[in-house]
This record gives C-alpha cells, structure tokens and sequence, in this order.
C-alpha cells in the first residue's frame, strides 16, 4: 500500500454536503459559500506524548483531534461544515488506520462535517485537522466584546479531564466518567452558534478557565472576578476539591474544551432558555468589571494554567 492507496482506502469518503464542489483527489479542494456569509476556520495539531499518551487508542485520538477543532468554531458561534487532515504517521499500520479512519468517519457524520482534503507523511505521530466552517457576516463572537457589567458563564462542568489526566499520571485508575471527560469531550456547537447576537465575547476552555478567560479580559481590555465557589463540578472533582482544597484543577486545568462567555445582564432569560431548549448546562461565575485583572474569590494558589513553552 503506498500513500495513494493510503488516502483513497481510508480518508476519501462519500460528501453529504452539496455544498462542497470537490473534495478529497485534486490539489485542493472547493466550497461554496451561502452569500453574506464569511469563511470561518481554525488548526489544531494533537501530538503524541504532549495531547495524548503513546498508547492512546486511535478511536480516542481521531475523536479528540476532531472536537477540539470544532470546539473553537463554536467559540466563534459558527457553523462547521468541512475539514483537512494533515497524518504523519510513523509507520503504515493497517489495523490502527482503519480504527482512526472509522472513528473519524463516524464523528464526522455525528457532527456533520465533511473531510475535504489533507496531506499524508511519515514521522512521528502527528494529527493537524482545519476545520472551516461558515458565518453570517459580522456575526462572530470575538474574544474582545466584553464589557464592565457583564455576566461570566460556563458551559457544562470544569476539572474532569483534568483530574483524570492526574490519576493516570500518578498511576491511579481513573472512573468510567472522567475517562470520558478526558477522550471524549463534547464540542458546543449548538450553543455556540445560537449564542450570536446574545453573548458579547467567547472562548474555548482548551488551557484551563483561569487563563482562557484571562484571553478574554486582556482583549476586551477590561477585569473580572468569578466565584470558585459557583463553579460547575462534577461529583468527582467536588469531592477532590473538599478533600484536598485544591481548586486548581477547575481553575487551571486543561481539555475542559468548555465555553467560557460573557452577557449583558438583559440576556439573562434568554440564556437560561437556550440552556434548557439545548439541553446544555450553563453557570454564571463571575461578572466583568473595569479592575484590568482576574480576581478569584476563594482561591490564593498559583495561576498554573496550561502552556506548551
Ligand atoms: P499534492 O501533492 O498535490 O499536495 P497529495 O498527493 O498530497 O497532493 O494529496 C492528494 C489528494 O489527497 C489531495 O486532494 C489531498 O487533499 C488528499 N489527501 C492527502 N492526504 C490526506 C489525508 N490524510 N486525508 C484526506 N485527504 C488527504
Ligand atoms: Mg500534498
């Protein structure tokens, strides 16, 4: 099998998606866009034995490398439809392939987005995923819209994978959930994109709330202070948090891949709405404010978000 028989045999799929011209087979590939809507597009490589164990099943890594690049698409509030993979591969191994290939496959069309094109090299194991997705033109929900006065929410719960990432690492077997936490998290989309109009700025908890939200404050050029105390845990990382006293997990923990957005306080019904019409659990934590710092009630420990260097 050469890198030809590599890509047709396992990445070159049926598109659902007439809007997509051509796909996988050319030099590139083409989309149409609906008219007044922008190109919205975001990258993430997931590295072996930095994002994920050398073990790791493929199942999980196709999984994982997928949502967390739809997860930012839905931090802007947009909608994904297509994407490319960039493989590099250490070895050409049929039964991992075919796992990957079925994993990807499969949340592609749970998640309805197409695989368009990509690039196949030998290396170590190495997964890049674009994903494109659409907007109605000047819709977007940047990072830079917060303003004194509004809500800080969350989506879902904070600390899971977190602290599944730190049983594993300290040799203690992990529950069923927080395995799940840490492998399978679950892209906002719906959320996200029904957020437009309503939130004034959102990001992406991929490095731990204490520093994405830190993102927000420094781009929106304002303060905040949230609440540990009304953060959304799990049972698991509750009963950590009283135990230990720990709250860096919820705080500075990674791969939530939560929202993290703001609202004028007039949204409010509305929010609560959406999070029951969508079945999303939604908390306010904090309210943003003219301090140009993050303050944290009810935690004094260090600010040890995640960073690569
Ligand atoms: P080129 O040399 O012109 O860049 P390639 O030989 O790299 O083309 O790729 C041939 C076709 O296969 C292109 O359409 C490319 O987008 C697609 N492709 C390559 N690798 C992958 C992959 N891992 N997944 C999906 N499509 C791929
Ligand atoms: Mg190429």
């Amino acid at each position: 099998m050469n890198e030809f028989d590599l890509i047709q045999g396992y990445f070159n799929w049926k598109l659902n998606d007439a809007s997509i011209e051509l796909g996988v087979g050319d030099d590139a590939a083409i989309f149409n866009l609906d008219p007044g809507h922008q190109l919205i597009m975001s990258t993430d490589t997931l590295v072996e034995g930095i994002h994920f164990f050398k073990d790791a099943s493929p199942i999980d890594i196709a999984y994982k490398s997928l949502a967390v690049n739809l997860s930012d698409i839905a931090a802007m509030g947009g909608v994904a439809k297509c994407y490319t993979l960039s493989l590099t591969l250490p070895k050409l191994d049929k039964d991992w392939l075919e796992q990957f290939s079925t994993s990807l496959k499969e949340s592609s069309e749970r998640f309805r987005v197409n695989l368009i094109g990509g690039d196949t090299t030998r290396g170590p194991l190495n997964i890049t995923i674009s994903m494109m997705g659409s907007i109605e033109i000047n819709s977007a929900i940047k990072r830079s819209g917060a303003s004194a006065g509004d809500d800080i929410y969350v989506t879902g719960s904070l600390g899971a994978a977190a602290l599944c990432l730190k049983k594993i690492n300290e040799g203690v077997k992990p529950s069923e959930s927080e395995l799940i936490s840490l492998n399978k998290p679950i892209p906002r989309l719906e959320l996200g994109s029904a957020l437009r109009n309503i939130a004034s700025s959102c990001i992406d908890i991929s490095d731990g709330l204490e520093q994405d939200l830190s993102h927000i404050l420094k781009s929106s050029n304002v303060g905040a202070i949230i609440y540990s105390d009304k953060l959304p845990l799990d049972n698991s990382v509750s009963n950590y948090v009283k135990d230990s006293n720990d709250w860096s997990l919820p705080l500075c923990g990674g791969d939530d891949y939560e929202l993290c957005f703001t609202a004028g306080k007039s949204k409010r019904k509305k929010i609560k709405e959406l999070s029951e019409g969508l079945k999303v659990r939604v908390t306010r934590i904090g309210v943003i404010n003219n301090q140009k710092e993050l303050e944290i009630v009810g935690y004094n420990g260090p600010k040890s978000s995640y960073q690569h260097f």
